[in-house]
């Protein structure tokens, strides 16, 4: 993209506005290291008109008023809009984050697919009828909680868009968006066709802004009835105190450590493929990365030969080169992955394996080479803390319960991966992992839109994607009635 892409303000009741800051927010292609664009500083004046318009639209306007089937027959509908869309949103987001085109249109797909499901979704949530005294009749009722905060972050802004905002429009909630300042431009796309598809005012609103000044403003707002958080851990427990202020609830996705467990009798070659899929994926910066392999020593040294092979065939490029993978976020995520991959060098781990950043790639973007480290010990930072890069931990185990101990041993607990050719062994190790998602002899880093996702441990709690995520962003209402 040639041209500077101008701020466009916030967006509140289906119209573009000036932020009441008047100040900009460079954003940054992190494939060229060069501004590309600038976004509107949203603030906490932004928020509360956000606020505003969703309670209104909620309470007295054309959104609430909307029965469930129509709410469904908008989203479903929407998902076309988008598909229609899908190659400007798919250049926009590979422009925002520098992941690959081939990449970027497959999130864009994802989108099209959340509204799709979350659409068909919005008239089939009832309640129960309850056996109760003589005389009674009793009625569970699912009602939106009125309006939903959403935070979400930079890795994957179209998908969190979508996956958050639809499951809690198809409730009939109205929303309002912090997309994430290093990456926003499809969430603010997103919202602007919303209104072209006929989305009420005030049904969906935007306010880009810095984290500390416009997300803080959103969690700790006493109109917003639930937050729905994606991010880092030492945010999420800010989001879960301005939560906890207003007695409300929230959602914390806060991403992992997921180790992919792969015994002797596996089919090799595909442990191989998937393990180094899993990581490399959106360059390592995906909450359910399979950032750890834990090998079982009889095959160790066999399977590091294919898994080093198949890394050395990886290499990262601009989104146009369309590679395997794109670069990292920012200088600053940068940074921060080259100094905890020097503490490991110092801590003992070694490089076993290394991709390439192709010969194109430029020297000002932030590429980081797909790395993977053995020798890493399991007590280290390497083993145990989120890099969020094509970083991948290797390890040994010697038995079963070593491999459940050491897939455990984080304090994260949102996906893991078993391989194994004995089916009841799977399913053992796959049950005692901690973790919110579990595959078996397949692993799926951040896919699959019906399949109720979220945390154990320090990834969070609550469940998005799938049904499950209408009763979080659903109040449930027992009505009891009594009769002759
Ligand atoms: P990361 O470290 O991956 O950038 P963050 O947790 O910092 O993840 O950011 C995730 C989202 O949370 C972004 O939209 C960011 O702007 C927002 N955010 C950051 N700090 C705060 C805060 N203090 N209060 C509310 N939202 C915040």
């Amino acid at each position: 993209m040639s041209t500077i892409i101008p701020a466009k303000g916030v967006f509140i009741n289906n119209r573009w506005q000036p932020s009441s800051s008047g100040k900009t927010i460079a954003m940054i292609a992190p494939a060229t290291g060069k501004v590309f664009g600038e976004i509107a500083r949203g603030t906490a004046a932004d928020i509360d008109a956000a606020v505003a318009a969703a309670r209104h639209a909620f309470e007295k306007g054309a959104w609430g008023k909307l029965t469930a089937t129509e709410r469904g027959r908008l989203l479903t509908n929407f998902g076309r809009v988008i598909e229609k869309h899908a190659e400007e949103l798919a250049l926009l987001e590979a422009t925002d984050t520098g992941k690959p085109m081939k990449q970027a249109r497959a999130d864009v797909t994802a989108v099209s697919r959340y509204f799709e499901y979350y659409g068909g979704a919005a008239d089939k949530v009832h309640g129960d009828t309850i056996p109760f005294l003589n005389g009674y009749l009793v009625n569970t009722l699912y009602e939106p909680v009125g309006v939903t905060a959403h935070i979400i972050p930079w890795n994957y802004p179209g998908q969190m868009f979508g996956r958050s905002v639809a499951a809690a429009l198809a409730m009939g909630n109205a929303t309002v968006v912090k997309p994430a300042e290093e990456a926003c431009q499809v969430p603010m796309r997103l919202a602007e066709l919303c209104a072209e598809a006929g989305f009420p005012e005030g049904a969906v609103n935007v306010v880009p802004g810095l984290g500390e000044e416009a997300g803080a403003a959103l969690s700790s707002h006493r109109g917003v009835d639930f937050i729905s958080f994606t991010g880092s851990p030492e945010v999420g427990t800010l989001i879960q105190i301005a939560a906890a202020k207003n007695h409300i609830g929230c959602t914390l996705e806060l991403g992992g450590k997921s180790p992919q467990i792969v015994f002797g009798d596996a089919d090799l070659a595909a442990a191989v493929q998937s393990v180094a899929g899993a990581i490399v994926q959106n360059a390592g910066q995906t909450c359910s990365a399979g950032s750890r392999v834990l090998v079982e020593r009889r095959i160790w040294d066999r399977f590091l030969t294919d898994l080093s092979q198949r890394f050395s065939q990886i290499r990262a490029g601009t989104p146009a080169m369309d590679l395997d993978l794109g670069p990292v976020i920012s200088a600053g995520q940068k940074g921060r992955i080259g100094a905890m991959l020097a503490r490991a060098e110092t801590a003992g781990a070694r490089i076993l394996a290394r991709g390439q950043i192709a010969a194109g790639a430029p020297g000002t973007g932030y590429y980081v080479t797909p790395t993977i480290y053995h020798e890493v010990d399991p007590a280290s930072e390497l083993a145990r803390e989120e890099v969020f890069g094509p970083i991948l931990a290797a390890m040994p185990f010697d038995s079963e319960e070593e491999a459940i101990r050491l897939a455990n041993g984080t304090d994260f607990g949102l996906v893991a991966g078993v391989w194994s050719g004995d089916c009841s062994r799977a399913i053992r190790v796959a049950r005692k992992v901690r973790a919110g998602q579990l595959f078996v002899n397949g692993y799926g880093a951040g896919g699959g839109i019906e399949l109720p996702f979220g945390g154990m441990k320090k990834s969070g709690h609550g469940r998005e994607k799938g049904f499950e995520a209408l009763y979080e962003f659903g109040a449930m209402k027992t009505l009891i009635i009594k009769h002759d």
